[in-house]
Parts: C-alpha cells; structure tokens; sequence
C-alpha cells in the first residue's frame, strides 16, 4: 500500500514528507503547487469521549498559475502532535520575546536632565 504521507523527525516542515506529486487539477501533469498554509488541531471522533482526541495537520497548497487550492488532512499520532505543538509553542514565544525587546529599544529615553 502506498503511503502518501510519512512522518520524520528531523525539523523538516510539520515534520511530514510528502510522497507523490501535488499537481493542479486544471493544469495536469508537470504543473507545481506550492505551500500555501497549514494547521495543526485536534479533534474529538466521538463527543461523548472526552479524552480518545484525535489528531490531524492541514496541508494547503495552491497553484501559483490559477489560483487553486486543494487541501490534504494528514493524520498524525499523539507523539507527532505534540512534538510540532512544543515546536510551535517555541516558536511563538521567541516572536513574543523579539516584540517585547523591540517595545523597550523602540521607547523614548527618560530624560536625565
Ligand atoms: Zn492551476
């Protein structure tokens, strides 16, 4: 059985790769989408079960010539999730740290006189 998706561990985007070809439905064969977005969630099958979560990552990728946009939901294990969850956790705060540090370098110097 073909599996589209794999999963890896080495910092790559989402930490997924990939194993065929997006191509636009319009343009065919040979033509590219790129990476437009992508989302991290989880989700809950059965509403009655508070804790069985379950976990999946948006891949969105676009045709940069027309305009398409398809979008792949990739299931992925507890462990996945949350290893990109920290990652994106991480990430944030330093964008967080780097506004604040930007806030103080930004102030107007007290005046000394
Ligand atoms: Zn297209």
């Amino acid at each position: 059985m073909k599996t589209y998706w794999s999963e890896t561990n080495d910092d790559s985007f989402m930490d997924l790769q990939c194993n065929f070809d997006f191509t636009c439905p319009f343009h065919g064969e040979g033509s590219t989408m790129v990476l437009h977005d992508s989302k991290l969630f989880k989700f809950n099958l059965d509403k009655d079960k508070e804790r069985d979560l379950s976990h999946a990552i948006d891949v969105v990728v676009r045709c940069p010539d027309c305009g398409y946009i398809d979008i792949y939901g990739v299931a992925v294990s507890d462990e996945h999730y949350g290893r990109i969850y920290e990652r994106i956790e991480r990430y944030i705060n330093v964008l967080i740290q780097e506004a604040k540090q930007r806030k103080i370098d930004e102030s107007p110097a007290v005046a000394t006189n």
